[in-house]
């Protein structure tokens, strides 16, 4: 079955196509239908950011479709930044300054209280008549100062669980074993086996 991925970052394309492998499924990208414009993202959880994203892909190009949204939690932060991680010192906020007022906001926070998490909503929509969700987390801690050159976004800041290093000082296949974007395709690839 092709599933058609609603994003315009042909590396996240190729990542998920990658886990999805043997499950019956082929991701194409959206870069093959120039015209589809993927809706801003409104809603006020990863779930309706996702849902969104899909059911605008789905109507555009008569396939099934697929989008993914996520975001870190954290704790001490009441669950911010969440759904604003990717604008969160601002609308055009570069990965750097992101962390950077998270670092901020945390200062003098004690390690104990630095939890957090990595969670990733997934929407598979016109698979059939239902709208289906799937997720996936990322356990860790957010670190004193950033550490690594891997990744993007909050990883240099982002200790997972049980690990000495950041995310960013994790191999890319590593990193993609373990992630939150991991876990919700896997639960996907077991909802779609179920259904073979
Ligand atoms: P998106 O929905 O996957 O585009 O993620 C939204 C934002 O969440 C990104 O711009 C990052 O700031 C943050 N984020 C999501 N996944 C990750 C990750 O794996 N590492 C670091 N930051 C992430």
């Amino acid at each position: 079955m092709k599933v058609v991925l609603a994003t315009k970052n042909t590396g996240k394309a190729k990542e998920i196509g990658r886990i999805l492998e043997g499950s019956g499924v082929e991701i194409i990208s959206l870069e093959g239908f120039a015209n589809v414009e993927l809706p801003p993202e409104t809603g006020k959880t990863m779930e309706e950011n996702a849902l969104l994203k899909a059911r605008a892909a789905a109507e555009a190009t008569g396939l099934p479709a697929l989008a993914d949204d996520s975001g870190l939690e954290v704790d001490y932060l009441g669950g911010a930044p969440g759904v604003y991680s990717a604008r969160y010192s601002g609308e055009k906020a570069t990965d750097e300054e992101n962390w950077k007022k998270l670092l901020r906001e945390l200062e003098g926070v004690e390690a104990e209280k630095r939890t957090a998490r990595f969670r990733c909503a997934l929407a598979l929509v016109g698979f059939d008549e239902n709208e289906y969700l799937f997720e996936g987390v990322f356990e860790g801690v957010i670190a004193e100062a950033p550490r690594g050159k891997n990744g993007f976004g909050y990883d240099p800041v982002f200790i997972p669980l049980g690990s000495g290093r950041t995310a960013a000082e994790l191999a890319p296949d590593e990193k993609n074993r373990i992630s939150h974007r991991a876990n919700a395709l896997e639960a996907l690839k077991a909802f779609l086996d179920s259904r073979k």
